[in-house]
């Protein structure tokens, strides 16, 4: 039976304003809180600027990535950019920017795509150029939006005193909106904090609306990397991890409720195996397995819907037909854990007799023997190392993992051209068909 490789796994935080634009505290006083709190990276994104670009790098074991979030010229249509080397022309329209992070090689993702607010005197700031189809991925949780979208008079003492567990889940029209996006093509979802920690006047008191150290408790994205990040070179670890995170090759949690640090969702069949951003063609024999940390509602989601569901600290599903899959983990009513998708495309042929090499659905045996060329895919056992699988050491940054066998990606290695990575990664020898994309 196929194993998917070892993964290292990199917790941190999304969506970080500081004094650079609306937020309220440096780039290094931020990094040093979520050190405090053993994150392994944050990405910060100011409103329009990049200026504190030099506090990108490894801060110890803590890697700070910065991008900005673009608007548009009257302040609509948030979009967070990653990977560029200089803030585009602030005069862009959103379809314009959105194309322009693309051809710059850029990573996009589309902020609060949905935001609602029920108190009149916030302005939401909603997503309404849907027509242009060539983002990367999309805030599918967004705690400030979250938090906002349930504020009203009643509920306000409420959402000051528990700005963590008082958010559910994420919106049901993001969702759908990402099941409906992920059968035509990959979007990869995140959660953010949007953090700002803003002076806020209640009265006569004066109160930090989400100070930082409780928004980076909360929703964390999680990426899977297959080698571990070289801590004494930025620019490699950088290109791994944006290249990890531009696969979806992620899942978002609510810390609130739990370390999810250890959570694994992969499907396989007696040949192959798909990680999340990863995609096989149908067979009857594909199952999709989850492992958990802990306990929890365990649900397989495909199109909207719930094919399957269970309890505990694993699962294994049946395959229900092709489609996007993906899970979701509740503790209880509340969101815990949102997995990215695995895409099933419809069978065209039963699975080879041989196995083929495969970029999404990954070639792990051959009938001879581990050939030459495929000497870094040999079968390897899905090794998320000890402290993944034990909550009680679950804090320790996943940078002390052992190394792996070295690897020859050659020609599978990381993609080139961003457009590559609209597309769900397909087995090699499906290319040429259009199909799906
Ligand atoms: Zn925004
Ligand atoms: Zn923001």
């Amino acid at each position: 039976m196929p194993k998917p490789p070892e993964l290292f796994e990199y917790v941190g935080a999304v969506h970080i304003h500081t004094k650079d634009s609306d937020g309220s505290k440096s780039h290094n006083e931020i990094i040093r809180i979520a050190d405090s709190y053993h994150l392994d990276f944050l990405l910060f994104t100011d409103h329009m600027t990049m200026a504190h670009r030099n506090c990108e790098g490894w801060h110890g074991r803590l890697l700070s990535i910065v991008g900005y979030e673009i608007q548009d010229k009257k302040n609509e249509n948030h979009y967070l950019a990653f990977g560029l080397d200089e803030v585009l022309p602030a005069e862009l329209s959103a379809p314009e920017y959105v194309r322009s992070v693309r051809e710059a090689h850029g990573l996009g993702f589309i902020a609060h795509p949905d935001e609602v607010r029920k108190m009149p005197e916030a302005r939401a700031y909603p997503w309404t150029a849907w027509g242009i189809d060539v983002f990367d991925g999309i805030e599918i949780w967004n705690h400030m939006s979250a938090w906002l979208e349930g504020l009203d008079k009643n509920s306000r003492l409420k959402s000051f005193l528990h700005p963590r567990s008082i958010i559910g889940t994420p919106s049901p029209k993001t969702l759908a909106r990402w099941d409906e996006a992920a059968e035509r093509r990959r979007v990869v979802g995140i959660g953010s904090l949007d953090a700002h920690a803003a002076p806020y006047r209640w009265g006569p008191f004066r109160l930090t609306l989400f100070p930082y150290k409780i928004q980076l408790q909360a929703i964390r994205t999680h990426v899977l990397t297959e080698t571990p990040l070289p801590i004494e070179d930025f620019r490699k670890s950088k290109e791994i991890f944006l290249g990890a995170l531009r696969q979806a090759n992620a899942f978002i949690s609510n810390y609130r409720w739990g370390n999810a640090r250890g959570f694994r969702f992969w499907c396989e069949s007696r040949r192959q195996f798909a990680l999340m951003g990863e995609s096989m063609s149908f067979h009857p024999s594909i199952v999709f397995r989850v492992e958990l940390p802990e306990p929890g509602k365990i649900k397989l989601i495909c199109k909207g819907r719930v094919v399957a569901e269970t309890e505990g600290t694993s699962a294994e599903f049946p395959i229900a037909g092709d489609g996007a899959y993906r899970v979701e983990v509740l503790k209880g009513e509340k969101g815990w854990i949102y997995s990215n998708h695995i895409k099933i495309f419809p069978s065209r042929q039963r699975e080879p007799e041989r196995p083929q090499r495969f970029e999404g659905g990954r070639e792990v045996e051959h009938p001879k023997g581990p050939q030459k060329e495929h000497s870094g895919h040999e079968p390897r056992r899905l090794a998320p190392n000890d402290s993944n699988r034990h909550p009680k050491a679950a804090n320790k940054p996943q940078q002390t993992a052992p190394p792996p066998k070295p690897q020859n990606k050659g020609e599978q290695g990381q993609q080139k051209h961003p457009s590559d990575s609209r597309r769900w990664r397909r087995p090699r020898s499906q290319k040429t068909e259009k199909s799906g994309q």
